[in-house]
């Protein structure tokens, strides 16, 4: 028995009727399988997974075919190479398009329409309508500051297995906190006092580095947030480690502004490299713009509430730290510590 999967054609459609598990269990059965290169493309399924399940990679051949497996109706080429009595199954879309339904039929095929299948108990497993569950996505967040708990708490919600690694010691009860699983390498604490991250000794980058390798392997979304500040942001996922990763996986590097968490993102552009898409959308809050404004004009007018008198006149304190700690600027100088001398 030779059983085909042609690739869709229909525009919009990237799904493929078959699977590297479905072809292997065919195979099993005796059959012979012919998979159209590049059939899987759209579903992150390489032509390799399909020889490597015991699958023929072919152009043509549909003539030989005893049984066609489609998403969609399958091309006028296809249809026009089958051989009457050949099997066809997919979703062949039976309410519209007489003409197209004709043309099946005259074809001499042997077709069934899944969509039509009894929505009985027996029937579930066979029904395209309702097909059954995915296994949860593996979400991998690096850098647990305000983004990376956010994410982690999403994340879970949207009912993913979660994971979270940072170089502050302290996160490790917030990540465990919210469900996720710590990541740690055996490194020094490098939280600063003010609560922030520095940079990490060269050895324990190295250390980092071999541990977060091995774990994005097997990772289906990783969010990077990790940020130090003054610095440029630390690159965490390196191009060989993205090569490693699942085609179909996402990477959204949150820190692409500040030179990225990945070598291979671009600011405001959407990447794909090698199966793996990139995300490095910058200014998430200005897309948020309806909330973000009101949250952000809160925080400026608690700020100036701290210098507006009684009596309406405006004072500013200079022993207030958060009015120390922001002024940059005043009398014609830049005042602040970090800044004075800057060019
Ligand atoms: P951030 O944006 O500067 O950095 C994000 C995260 O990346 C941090 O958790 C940092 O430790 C981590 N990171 C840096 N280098 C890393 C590396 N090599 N690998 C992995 N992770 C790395 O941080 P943030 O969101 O501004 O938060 C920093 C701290 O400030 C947190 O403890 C947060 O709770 C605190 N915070 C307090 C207030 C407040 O009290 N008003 C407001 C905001 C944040």
């Amino acid at each position: 028995m030779k059983i085909a999967i042609p690739t869709e054609t229909q525009h919009g459609e990237s799904r493929v009727a078959a699977s590297p598990d479905t072809v292997k269990a065919y195979v099993k059965k005796g059959a012979e399988v012919l998979v159209q290169a590049g059939a899987g493309k759209g579903a992150s399924i390489p032509d390799d997974a399909f020889a490597a399940a015991g699958a023929k990679i072919a152009n043509g051949g549909w003539g030989e075919a005893d049984v066609v497996l489609t998403v969609r109706r399958p091309s006028a080429e296809v249809l026009a190479a089958l051989k009457p009595g050949a099997i066809l199954m997919g979703g062949l879309e039976p309410y519209g398009d007489k003409e197209g339904l004709e043309a099946i039929a005259k074809s001499g095929v042997t077709a069934f329409a899944m969509e039509l299948m009894p929505r009985i108990t027996r029937a579930q497993a066979m029904d395209i309508l309702s097909s059954g569950t995915v296994p949860a996505a593996k979400v991998f967040i690096m850098g647990v500051g305000v983004a990376g708990l956010q994410a982690i708490a999403t994340a879970r919600r949207l009912g993913a297995i979660v994971s979270a690694t940072d170089v502050r010691k302290a996160t490790e009860e917030q990540v465990k906190s919210l469900g996720a699983k710590f990541v740690y390498a055996d490194i020094a604490d490098a939280a600063t006092s003010g609560g922030y991250a520095k940079e990490l000794s060269a050895e324990d980058k190295a250390k980092q580095a071999a541990l977060v390798a091995e774990h994005v392997k097997t990772q289906d979304v990783i969010i990077t947030t990790a940020l130090i500040p003054g610095r440029p942001a630390p690159v965490l996922i390196t191009e060989a480690m993205v090569d490693s990763m699942k085609p179909g996986s996402v990477i959204v590097d949150l820190a692409v502004e500040r030179g990225g968490n990945c070598p291979l993102s671009k600011p405001d552009q959407i990447v794909h490299h090698k199966g793996v898409t990139l995300v490095g959308t910058v200014n998430l809050a200005g897309r948020l713009a309806g909330n973000a404004s009101p949250l952000f004009a809160k925080n400026l007018a608690n700020f100036l509430d701290l210098m507006i008198q009684k009596d309406g006149s405006l004072k500013i304190d200079d022993a207030d730290e958060c009015i120390k700690g922001t002024m940059i600027a005043r009398g014609g100088a830049l005042v602040h510590p970090m800044f004075q001398g800057a060019k």
